[in-house]
């Protein structure tokens, strides 16, 4: 039996993959790369922009005509946060989709096979989390801590998709982190919607209190960080429950990487407001602050939706201006992507694309300059990389820094951490050396490889 999958989106959809995965490879199924080749064909999807759904819905297209070839003999399945969706469910019905199931059902997945045809969108908390084996030979891996999000970003399908806040049991995550480290990983990502909020009771906003046995995010940060992981990220916070503790902690705690990923979405209070964000500029500036007080050598990126609807000049100008202010190392920017079903779309108009995609270019030319000017201060500068394998410039690996920097190395360097000089820089790689005086000549970045990860 052999099975393929192919995954969309966001690293919690890897990991989900994963677990996948780890359930087939225990009923006995091997995986293909090409789905001509495979009796068995899962998609894990993302929602949160219309372009992953294009992509998923002309994939489906290319299943079913694989599928009328053989007959029938052909098994589909539609997961995660598409097929929650009533988008999802149209699109299953029109491609002849046998497997669909939601994101806190994907574990699912076995006695879906046994059915053949089989649906389930329910979030049934013992499945929501699961301890996939560790993944064979890699130097980094992520692990779940929490699931959902409480928040009603007006843009935003991942309430609908993803359900409410629920934080997995400590000692879970305290004995997977273990079992990684044992397996060899250097590197952990804790996942989660909002970790921020991990262990907190229902609701949103700040001042919530811990449900009974949980620590706060601050504490679980200091515990995964005692694990013996050389390493230890976390994606994504929330500015509104990003406090000081956290900062603390991460201050205090060797293991845990200076490096920053908050969204921000807009510069402007009026756009703030009407998505529903929960806190002002001032606001965020202030958690920007303490980072810069506790951390100063921490690197910083945001995620940022360009043409939200109603924005105008003067408040792109804000978003701009924030932009500068903080001075990030790297940004996801987006055009803003009407979803069905979100209040931005019934109750806002969305704006012309043409003025969507040129306040996205603007954005885009301001983060490759402060991008350029933040890396360059590495220039000289000793940095440990994690190598992760061959680059695709033929002659250097690749890997990432402590700060998330994309950084290339010339030379054969084994995966795992190493000590490397930078000796060049660009707006989205550090060019590094192992020993200084073999510098690297100019290179100019690829077309494309900005970090400009969607312009729909
Ligand atoms: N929970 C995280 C947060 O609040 O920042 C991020 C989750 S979301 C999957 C990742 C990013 O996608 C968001 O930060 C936002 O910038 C972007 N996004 C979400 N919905 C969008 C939409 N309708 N159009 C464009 N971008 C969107
Ligand atoms: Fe979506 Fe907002 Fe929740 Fe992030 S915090 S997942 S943007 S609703």
């Amino acid at each position: 039996m052999r099975a393929h999958v192919v995954t969309f989106g966001c690293q919690m959809n890897e990991y989900d993959t994963h677990a996948i995965q780890s359930e087939l490879a225990g009923i006995g199924y091997s995986f293909v790369d090409d789905f001509r080749q495979a009796d068995l064909v899962l998609v894990n999807t993302c929602a949160v922009r219309g372009k992953p759904v294009e992509k998923a819905q002309t994939l489906l297209g290319e299943l079913r005509k694989e599928k009328l070839r053989r007959r029938g003999a052909y098994t589909i399945g539609l997961i995660g946060c598409l097929a929650q969706l009533p988008e999802g469910k149209r699109l299953g019905e029109k491609f002849g989709v046998d497997i669909m199931l939601g994101p806190g059902a994907i574990t699912e997945i076995v006695a879906a096979l046994d059915r053949g045809r089989f649906r389930s969108f329910e979030f049934k908390h013992e499945l929501q989390f699961y301890t996939p084996p560790p993944p064979r030979g890699a130097v980094s891996a992520n692990l779940t801590i929490m699931r959902g999000c409480n928040h009603r970003c007006t843009y935003c399908v991942v309430p609908a998709t993803r359900g409410p806040e629920v934080s997995r049991p400590a000692d879970d995550v305290i004995k997977e982190a273990h079992a990684l480290k044992d397996a060899g990983v250097v590197e952990v990502t804790l996942l989660g919607q909002n970790v921020n909020s991990y262990g907190m009771a229902p609701g949103t906003g700040a001042r919530r209190a811990l449900l009974d046995g949980y620590p706060s995010f601050a504490e679980l940060l200091r515990m995964v960080g005692r694990a013996g992981i050389p390493r230890v990220r976390f994606v994504t916070s929330h500015p509104v429950n990003f406090d000081d503790e956290i900062v603390e902690a991460i201050a205090d705690t060797p293991a845990v990487c200076r490096y920053i990923h908050l969204p921000v979405q807009s510069g402007s209070d009026r756009v703030l407001k009407r998505m529903a964000r929960e806190y002002n500029r001032e606001f965020y500036l202030s958690r920007i602050r303490r980072v810069r007080e506790l951390l100063p050598d921490a690197t910083i990126s945001t995620d940022i939706i360009a043409g939200f609807p109603g924005e105008t000049d003067e408040d792109f100008e804000q978003t701009l201006s924030l932009y500068r202010e903080v001075r990030y190392d790297a940004a996801y920017m987006f055009i803003y992507s009407e979803r069905e079903g979100t209040p931005a779309a019934i109750h806002f108009d969305d704006i012309p694309r043409e003025v969507k995609t040129e306040r996205l270019s603007r954005l885009v030319d301001l983060q490759k300059t402060i991008s350029l000017e933040q890396n360059l201060k590495w220039v000289g500068e000793e940095v440990e990389v994690l190598v992760k394998g061959p680059a695709d410039e033929q002659g250097l690996v690749q890997g990432h820094t402590r700060g998330n920097h994309v950084a290339l190395i010339r030379g054969e360097l084994e995966p795992g951490i190493h000590r490397v000089m930078v000796v060049h820089a660009t707006p989205n790689r550090l060019y590094c050396a192992r020993d200084a005086s073999q510098g690297f000549d100019p290179v100019e970045p690829r077309a494309g490889i900005y970090r400009l990860t969607s312009a729909l």
